[in-house]
């Protein structure tokens, strides 16, 4: 009994998202040696807000929903970072996005901190209509908070270009003159950048490209698996498909298929949009989100949610190299087991940087009203995601640390900088 205790202690800690960030925070800064003011500036948001959006229902009945916007760091450029809708978030959750977010835009060097977004609903459950009013009353709930030079939201889970399009307008109303720069991940008709809506996944694709060779292999000769199928999942197993590699594995919330001599994805993804799942689609096997994970493979991407891999299945995982398209979707926990298992680990914080970074070049355009070709927008992304995977691997082997210490080590250095040069109004 007291054991069992001891062990949903564990795991509901392994589990907690901030725990996470804040362990490898913890041992990055203190391998850094962070003067301890710096330290204690930057281990806590700058600002987090709770806001109460009552919503007409369809019903004819008001329904308040709660929702969060964590602002976690300033220090190197306005907040940014996605908004999610789902049952179950919370804002130990929501504050360990935005701190993910302010490392995530220091390793990539875009000139952002760090923000995310929450409100606990069930977007499945709730009609166009309901998802519209609940977005514009959450928008307008933080309009002195958001805006493009201080904090700019873009889509998460269960939020997309029409709840950023709802989001623009709501705040242009209220500013009495459109500002498309208030959110990235817009319509492109609406200022959207070209190239946004796969950059997460495209990003992938680059700092893969450049992880397998570390490993003198091709991409047809590279098995890859991805769990998940949304923006970054189903995008990235697109990609890499089309580049050549050989995805044997793909799920979704519900479960996933496998062929070991690859899968046709582009199939498969029409099979998913039109039957709303895998099921029956011909010539693969089905395994579940558990056994897919622990699949011989080359590469593994975990690509749906957090807390995928971790102390109780680490030593299961066969990949070679574990790109991370999901934020947290490994444990603190798992990592030093990954680490003696010699996984090359691409950390959440680069793997997935792809989006923030063509989020960065939607505000430059929406800024300078000028808007580029989405080969411009991509071969930008190749060179920031190249570069930044190469001053990573760089950073690692000269601190003689881990890819996800180095990451962590990389950002929280650039952040003390800035936050050093401007000094602190204390
Ligand atoms: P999405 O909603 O488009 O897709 C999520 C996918 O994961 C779906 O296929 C869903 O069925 C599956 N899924 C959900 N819960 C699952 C579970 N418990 N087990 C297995 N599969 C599950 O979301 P997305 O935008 O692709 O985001 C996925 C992850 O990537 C999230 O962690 C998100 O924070 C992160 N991320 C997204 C972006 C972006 O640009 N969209 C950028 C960086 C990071």
């Amino acid at each position: 009994m007291a054991n069992a205790m001891v062990d949903d202690t564990r795991r509901i800690r392994e589990d907690n998202p901030f725990e996470a960030m804040m362990s490898r925070f913890d041992r990055a800064a203190q391998l850094l040696d962070l003067d301890p003011d710096l330290y204690a500036v930057m281990r806590v948001p700058n600002r987090e807000i709770k806001v109460y959006i009552p919503v007409r229902m369809d019903s004819g009945r008001i329904e308040v929903f709660e929702g969060f916007r964590v602002q976690h760091n300033f220090a190197r450029g306005p907040a940014k970072g996605g908004i999610r809708y789902a049952p179950d978030v919370n804002i130990d959750e929501v504050r360990a996005l935005a701190a993910w977010m302010t490392w995530k835009c220091a390793v990539v060097n875009v000139p952002f901190g760090g923000g995310k977004g929450g409100v606990i609903c069930d977007p499945l459950q709730m009609s166009q209509g309901e998802l519209e009013r609940l977005t514009r009353r959450y928008a307008a709930e933080l309009i002195d908070f958001i805006g493009p030079e201080k904090d700019v939201p873009a889509p998460d889970m269960n939020t997309n270009e029409q709840t950023m399009a709802w989001i623009m307008d709501t705040y242009s109303m209220h500013a009495r003159h459109t500002v498309t720069a208030v959110v990235t991940g817009k319509p492109v008709d609406l200022g959207g950048s070209a190239g946004r809506r796969e950059a997460t996944g495209r990003g992938l694709l680059f700092v893969i490209n450049e992880a397998i060779k570390r490993f003198g292999i091709t991409p047809p000769q590279t098995r890859v698996v991805v769990q998940g199928s949304g923006n970054v999942g189903g995008i990235a197993a697109r990609l890499l498909h089309e580049s050549g590699y050989k995805v044997v594995a793909i799920s979704d919330v519900h479960g996933g298929i496998y062929n070991p001599n690859g899968i046709d994805i582009p199939e498969a993804l029409t099979h998913l949009q039109t039957t709303r799942s895998f099921e029956d689609f011909p010539g693969v096997e089905s395994v579940s989100n558990e056994e897919l994970l622990e699949l011989e493979c080359d590469v593994l991407v975990p690509a749906a949610t957090e807390n995928q891999i971790r102390s109780t299945n680490a030593e299961r995982i066969k990949c070679k190299v574990l790109a991370e398209g999901a934020n947290g979707p490994t444990t603190a926990a798992a990592d030093a087991i990954l680490h003696e298992a010699g996984v090359f680990v691409i950390p959440d914080i680069l793997a997935n940087a792809g989006g923030v970074t063509v989020s960065y070049f939607e505000w430059v355009q929406d800024r300078m009203g000028y808007f580029w070709r989405e080969d411009v927008v991509n071969q930008r992304l190749q060179e920031t995601m190249v570069a930044s995977f190469n001053d990573l691997c760089r950073y690692a082997d000269s601190h003689s640390v881990d890819t996800r210490t180095a990451a962590y080590m990389l950002a929280i250095d650039r952040v003390a900088y800035d936050t050093r040069m401007r000094g602190i109004y204390a």
